[in-house]
């Protein structure tokens, strides 16, 4: 479900969280996650981070391990929308729908309110969503990484048609984006 975090019910502009219900416990490591089967988890995330992540080689050799820092949670904005999220999917959760399945709240717990104690318990549960963009810079100056026609900035017929190039990460889940976006190369590319 991608919502307005605001207004759940809005159904026009961009929406700014996510929530996923999984019929399992899922929780990050470290976390006292209850036994499958005994449990299952209102997932809820961020559709527009603001925090932005960096990869760099970590040496010369092309087997040397790519350094990856994604920078979770570094902005103001990204810890507030994660807040509200984690609220909506309270909300789900708790939601009279749901109470022939649901006991008590396990993670975070019913003791964790203020906005402090949400934000370490997100500190500490939040991970990736699988959906890594926009490490590519596209643009037309010398320090861009690839050119508008997707090609790699000093070669001539080398190309980067995937995720990296994407400006910025959409709403959902990017896959048919990624699939768009090597279609239209695809096609342009036989011009
Ligand atoms: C667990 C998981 C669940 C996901 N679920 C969803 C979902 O439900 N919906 C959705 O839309 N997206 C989902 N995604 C995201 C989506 O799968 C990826 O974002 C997408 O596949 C990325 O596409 P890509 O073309 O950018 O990269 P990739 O699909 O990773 O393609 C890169 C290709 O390059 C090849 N390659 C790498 N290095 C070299 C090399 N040196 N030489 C030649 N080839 C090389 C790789 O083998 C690979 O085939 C999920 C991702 C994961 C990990």
């Amino acid at each position: 479900m991608y919502l307005h975090g605001d207004d759940p019910t809005r159904s026009t502009g961009s929406p700014d969280i996510v929530l996923a219900c999984v019929v399992v416990p899922s929780a990050a490591e470290g976390l006292n996650a209850p036994p499958y089967g005994s449990a299952f988890t209102i997932l809820c995330g961020v559709t527009h981070p603001t925090s932005r992540g960096r990869i760099a080689p970590s040496g010369p050799g092309r087997n040397d391990a790519p350094v990856i820092d994604p920078h979770y949670l570094e902005t103001e904005h990204d810890r507030a929308t994660f807040r509200i999220a984690l609220k909506r999917a309270r909300m789900v959760g708790h939601h009279a729908a749901l109470d022939e399945w649901r006991d008590a709240e396990i993670l975070p717990g019913a003791p964790v309110q203020s906005d402090h104690e949400l934000d370490a318990f997100i500190a500490g549960a939040a991970s990736t969503h699988h959906h890594p963009a926009g490490t590519c810079r596209m643009g037309s100056d010398t320090d861009a990484v690839v050119d508008p026609d997707l090609r790699l900035n000093g070669f001539d017929n080398a190309f980067v048609v995937d995720a990296s190039v994407m400006p910025a990460i959409p709403s959902g889940p990017i896959n048919a984006a990624i699939v768009a976006i090597a279609e239209t190369w695809a096609a342009s590319s036989r011009d």
